[in-house]
């Protein structure tokens, strides 16, 4: 079999998960792994986080109640939209299932400019408003260290000691042909990722990476340089969740700030989101007569998987009664659509009038790293 490779900064989609889950190893989060959580996020309880690596470190942490950190990171390259959030709730989620979670979120300004040339002082504005996102979605502000990167001596020192063990052959057979920024950023979010077990910030210890299935390559990469400096700093190998890459609001494969109309900001007016929904891609058939004989089809439908059941509600007895009514005919897109649209509003006002009050603790979070 041909082997396939992932481009973490392109926009590669995932067609195949077995495949990727074979042939890279990522294990499925089995029954018997969700009865061990404290609490199963719908996330989890849904399939949408699909895979692990290493999930049973950080389960026997929260057990034994043993310090464990959650590692995460932005670029900041516009606002927070859907797909910002999932990685938002999963980070909260890890870092809220023990008192003994430390979270770790890397704004990566560096990976910013090397991918995309925005610029320092651009991407600064960009993250306090993402961190004043990750605020009003639940963030313990006590229970975080928020830095850039670009001024993360600790993750810039590592990043180039790293380099040493590293040669351009295996950083291509991961990546692919790429320019030396790219390269040197992935190295410095291996950095990232290894950071918290420095003595600095209290040693080895298990390590959460919560993460699309696009950003894979990241993780083997690190967790081959934490097994090469393994003597050296005593890593534990970090441990990964790997959520499905979701489609966008118009049903195409990979979100792009190409097709604004696919893409929903969390701060976007209500007038526009709504256009939005009205326009998303659905299961619907091509005329009533036929959806009411022949039911609808939610498994293709941007309003049942990627709205709903990924993001906006939470009761899986509703969920499974729309899909039943949707299945059997007996709702029209038209009123499914006006039905999600009073969900989704709700939340968008909601989350709205909480970011306003989070926008000064942003600053403060950002420019402090932590608050005690
Ligand atoms: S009725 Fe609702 S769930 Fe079913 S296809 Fe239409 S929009 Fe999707």
């Amino acid at each position: 079999m041909e082997g396939f490779r992932i481009d973490p900064w392109g926009t590669s989609y995932i067609k195949d998960y077995k495949r990727l889950m074979e042939e890279f190893g990522i294990k499925p989060i089995t029954d018997e792994l969700k009865s061990q959580l404290p609490f199963v996020h719908r996330l989890i309880r849904r399939n949408i986080i699909f895979g692990h690596r290493d999930l049973e470190k950080i389960i026997a942490a929260i057990n034994e109640k043993k310090e464990y950190a959650v590692m995460t990171g932005i670029k900041p390259s516009g606002p927070f939209h859907l797909g910002s959030k999932l990685t938002a709730e999963e980070f909260i989620y890890f870092q809220k299932l023990s008192p003994k979670a430390f979270g770790f979120f890397a704004i990566a300004d560096l990976e910013a400019y090397a991918d995309n040339r925005i610029p320092l002082s651009e991407s600064y504005k960009i993250s306090l408003d993402n961190l004043t996102d990750l605020l009003a979605l639940g963030l313990d502000p006590r229970r975080v260290y928020v830095y850039r990167q670009s001024e993360e001596m600790k993750v810039l020192r590592l990043a180039f000691i790293f380099s040493r063990g590293v040669t351009y052959n295996m950083l291509e057979a991961i990546y692919g042909e790429k320019p030396f920024g790219l390269y040197f950023s992935a190295l410095i979010q291996a950095g990232d990722i290894l950071s918290p077990q420095l003595p600095e910030n209290g040693g080895p210890k298990p390590t959460i990476v919560p993460v699309g299935a696009d950003q894979d390559p990241h993780i083997r990469l690190t967790r081959d340089i934490a097994q090469r400096y393994k003597s050296d700093y005593n890593f534990i190998l970090p441990s990964a969740t790997y959520h499905l890459l979701l489609r966008d609001l118009t049903g195409q494969t990979k979100m792009s700030k190409r097709n604004p109309m696919g893409i929903l900001y969390l701060t976007e007016s209500l007038e526009s989101a709504r256009t939005k929904i009205m326009n998303a891609f659905t299961g619907g058939r091509a005329t009533a007569k036929e959806q009411r004989k022949l039911g609808g089809e939610p498994e293709k439908c941007v309003i049942y998987i990627e709205l709903l059941a990924t993001h906006f509600m939470e009761n899986d007895d509703e969920l499974s009664e729309l899909y039943h009514k949707c299945r059997r005919g007996e709702i029209l897109c038209g009123e499914c659509k006006m039905y999600a649209w009073e969900i989704i509003s709700r939340w968008l006002k909601e989350h709205q009038e909480k970011r306003e009050k989070f926008k000064d603790l942003a600053i403060k979070l950002l420019e402090e790293h932590t608050i005690s």
